[in-house]
């Protein structure tokens, strides 16, 4: 709950407003996690709190070589997400996940193979900030919506949960510093850019053609890339914000001549950044990533044709950062342990 959200709440229950803002403090800033913590609070509205109150667990922590370091993250419900730190010299960011599982099947993601299970609430998005951020030692400067799920597919929550982590009585990250990543749902993309949040929003492209985006992305049947690029545009004239594209190079799919021409096509003469990303390999899918001399040669090609673009090394890899893999593999494990 925001803090009018819960003072709404306590004062029908017959509290004090002021009331709501140290517990949205203690939960939001302070990341209390019993009501034992709260210390200003008197016992009578500890005991009215306390059973509303839920936390997930850290079941499993993966550090990585690169020091980012991977979480994976039990509900109450036995359901299981990753989280994701990545530490970056003064930065912290906060990978989330917004969904348990994911409808869209794209076909180079390990979450994707998995299916879908549920939305997280917007608390469960906000928790695992928390949680993340217990183990890093230190408080989140960057959020990118980006772990497991679509947070477009879970509209309502996600944008509950930024405006929660967004609150100056709480977290308090900037607007600025919150990524949101979709695969392409083109009314929510429009949607959002209505609502003027400052957000970065950062679209999944992968393919420059219809035909090719089809097949690596489902999604892209129901919203071609003659929606989705205006949405983009449209998102980018309303706030003013550049739209980050994300364009994994794979392989011997979509690193060729063609490819290439139908990019700078895509995106030229409108204000967007393209991130060419070295794919993460997933066990039992036969795409492979390109080579970093050939990211590089892309994205030199790309700049020369006035296109921004930076390359960005993945981190994790060693520790199965391609979202959905790590919680693939306890998930195998449990089944055949029950079996
Ligand atoms: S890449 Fe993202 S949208 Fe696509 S299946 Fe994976 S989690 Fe879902």
């Amino acid at each position: 709950m925001l803090p009018g959200e819960l003072e709404k709440w306590l004062v029908e229950l017959g509290e004090p407003k002021y009331r709501a803002q140290q517990v949205f403090s203690w939960l939001h800033k302070q990341g209390a996690d019993d009501v034992a913590q709260m210390t200003n609070l008197p016992q009578r509205l500890k005991k009215i709190i306390a059973p509303h109150l839920q936390f997930g667990t850290v079941e499993a922590a993966h550090t990585s070589k690169d020091g980012s370091e991977k979480l994976l993250i039990r509900w109450a419900d036995g359901a299981l997400v990753e989280t994701v730190i990545l530490p970056q010299n003064k930065r912290l960011t906060i990978c989330l996940s917004t969904q348990v599982g994911c409808a869209m099947g794209c076909g180079f993601c390990a979450t994707g193979q998995s299916g879908f299970t549920r939305q997280l609430s917007a608390g469960e998005i906000a928790e695992q900030v928390r949680l993340a951020e217990r183990k890093a030692g230190r408080s989140a400067t960057n959020l990118v919506f980006m772990g497991m799920g679509e947070p477009l597919a879970n509209y309502e929550n996600t944008i509950h949960s930024i405006r929660i982590l967004n609150h100056p009585q709480g977290r308090n990250i900037g607007m600025r510093q919150i990524t949101i990543s979709t695969c392409g749902l083109v009314p929510q993309i429009r949607h959002l850019g209505q609502l003027r949040l400052q957000l970065v929003l950062a679209v999944s492209l992968h393919a420059a053609t219809d035909s090719l985006r089809s097949r690596l992305m489902p999604i892209n049947d129901k919203y071609p890339l003659t929606e989705l690029i205006p949405a983009c545009r449209e998102y980018a004239a309303i706030t003013g914000r550049r739209v980050t594209l994300e364009y994994a190079l794979i392989e011997g799919v979509n690193d060729g001549k063609g490819d290439f021409a139908a990019l700078v096509q895509l995106l030229r003469g409108w204000p967007c950044h393209l991130n060419l990303i070295q794919l993460n390999p997933v066990e039992g899918i036969s795409y492979r990533p390109a080579s970093i001399q050939k990211l590089r040669t892309f994205a030199q090609q790309l700049s020369a044709q006035n296109i921004a673009v930076s390359v960005r090394a993945s981190m994790g890899r060693d520790v199965a950062a391609a979202c959905g893999q790590l919680r693939g593999r306890r998930e195998r494990h449990e089944h055949h342990g029950k079996a």
